[in-house]
């Protein structure tokens, strides 16, 4: 093991009102490169707070091999609390998509600056807070169940098929590296105490991955689902919540209520399927081909 890390701090983007940093830590012996980023979606901001506490901790850490972590990957995002960039509302993690056959005809910019930033990593780990959803606090990954998920003491992981293209951990995966996401909290919230467990989970995760000496011991496996059912609506108007995420439903279960923007009608939105609640739209507008709620 080597003595403290080195780091060096770069600025990917300049801006007065929000600049992209990108902090990367390099220990005195080998290791693995690892790449922690959030700030995705500005207004999710547990991955933020966390890993900005993350990056004290390191610079006293017993480093081996890189660790790259960039906390605020949406920065005018998150200076207006606002889920996308007020100034190119193209959705970044919709953005991470570089070959040209399948290229969106428009990119959020930012997206290639990060992704050549932490290209040279093995490991990525994104971390969000749910977006527009409730959710039980969970990792996802891309066709297999990858160990390193243990390390963050989440109860639950999903496992995907395949991702809408774009997304940070597609391109990471798509690339040969181990790609991790994790949904943590909920967005436009913060509880100091809940942060405090992300960022003891994220300690965990960089000693799984041997890049700081493993303090926490070995934690609980999530209980993995290989497959989730998704409730598409079929009417724009606000959803109301009736069941919270983490509950049990059966078939039928009345999950929220949309009351229609056109002529005020109260549709009930029923479980699809009979299983967990993963998560569940938050009370607020919705629109036609969005997801109420997802079942595992
Ligand atoms: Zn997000």
């Amino acid at each position: 093991m080597g003595t403290s890390a080195k780091l060096s701090t770069k600025i990917l983007k300049q801006s007065a009102t929000g600049s992209l940093f990108a902090h990367r830590f390099v220990g005195s012996s080998n290791g693995p490169c690892v790449a922690l980023v959030s700030g995705v979606h500005g207004d999710e901001w547990y991955g933020p707070a966390s890993l900005n506490k993350l990056i004290k901790m390191l610079k006293a850490s017993d480093l081996s091999g890189t660790v790259i972590v960039i906390p605020a990957a949406n920065p005018l995002a998150l200076a207006e609390h606002s889920r996308l960039d007020p100034t190119c509302p193209l959705d970044l993690n919709r953005s991470f998509v570089f070959d040209k056959a399948t290229s969106p005809s428009e990119h959020n910019p930012l997206a290639k600056l990060i992704w050549r930033e932490i290209a040279d990593a093995d490991v990525i780990l994104d971390v969000h807070s749910c977006g527009v959803d409730d959710c039980v606090d969970h990792v996802r990954m891309l066709k297999e169940f990858d160990s390193l998920a243990t390390s963050l003491g989440v109860s639950r992981a999903l496992v995907f098929e395949k991702w809408p293209s774009g997304l940070l951990i597609d391109q990471a995966f798509r690339s040969g590296k181990r790609a991790l996401a994790l949904e943590f909290g909920t967005s436009g919230s913060l509880s100091l105490r809940k942060g405090k467990t992300l960022t003891k989970a994220l300690m965990a995760f960089l000693g799984a991955t041997k890049s700081i000496p493993n303090k926490e011991g070995s934690r609980k496996t999530p209980k993995v689902a290989y497959k989730h059912t998704m409730a598409p609506v079929e009417a724009s108007g606000i959803f109301e919540q009736k069941l919270p995420p983490g509950l049990r439903v059966k078939r039928g279960d009345v999950v929220g209520t949309i009351r229609c923007f056109q002529d005020g009608e109260s549709i009930e939105i029923q479980a699809p399927v009979a299983g967990d609640l993963l998560m569940v739209r938050k009370t607020g507008p919705i629109g036609v081909g969005n997801s109420a709620c997802t079942i595992v």
